[in-house]
């Protein structure tokens, strides 16, 4: 299919979403796939391969000052860099968070989420509670991931659209003077990035 721009903004699923949800089904009624498979398939990318992109941009940045830098001022180019692009990342924008700045993304319209750095988004995401609420209260909603905001630290909402879509440079944790970039980015998460997470310290040894 050419590089048609997929509906945006709409409300309710799209005519895509749809297909793929009677194509699924048919596939599952003739026994042909195992919705355990898909399930499972799903997870991968939502947990597992996609976010890990964005884990290793955001080890960059926490290794080095200068790309941290250049990424806070032109994220479409420097995740680039890093080899990751492609469809719903044309257009990236990085937010950091700070002692007095805290971010979170949502897309209040439908689920716009930069899939080359965090892979498919969470069910959650697309849901219209957490739609609705990340804008109207987003502490409470925080709170709910078990992430508590002082209250001096101001929370800042960004909306996805078609256009732009974001990614929260989390906090480097205490306790990680002495990590490398890859060990760094294993303690990335994916909700750290949407900013409903924070990186946590790296568990001494007990
Ligand atoms: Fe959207």
């Amino acid at each position: 299919m050419p590089d048609t721009p997929l509906p945006h903004h709409s409300h309710g699923p799209s005519d895509i979403e749809l297909r793929v949800s009677r194509l699924e089904k048919l596939l599952v009624d003739k026994g042909l796939v195992d919705p355990a498979a898909i399930d499972a398939l799903v997870d991968t990318y939502q947990n597992q391969v996609g976010p890990r992109n964005g884990a290793r941009v955001v080890a960059r940045a926490w290794t080095d000052e200068n790309y941290k830098k250049q990424l806070l001022e032109n994220a479409t180019e420097s995740i680039m860099e890093l080899g990751y692009q492609g469809r719903q990342g044309e257009h990236m924008q990085v937010v950091e968070n700070t002692d007095t700045v805290h971010n979170m993304v949502v897309c209040t319209l439908c689920s716009c989420y930069p899939w080359p750095v965090l892979g498919l988004p969470p069910t959650w995401y697309k849901a219209s509670s957490y739609r609705a609420r990340a804008v109207s209260e987003p502490r409470a909603v925080l709170a709910e991931f078990g992430v508590e905001v002082a209250e001096d630290v101001e929370i800042r909402v960004w909306d996805s659209t078609a256009e732009i879509r974001y990614l929260v440079l989390p906090q480097r944790p205490a306790g990680t003077e002495e990590f490398n970039e890859d060990d760094l980015a294993k303690l990335v998460t994916r909700d750290s990035m949407i900013g409903v997470g924070l990186v946590q310290s790296p568990q001494s040894p007990s």
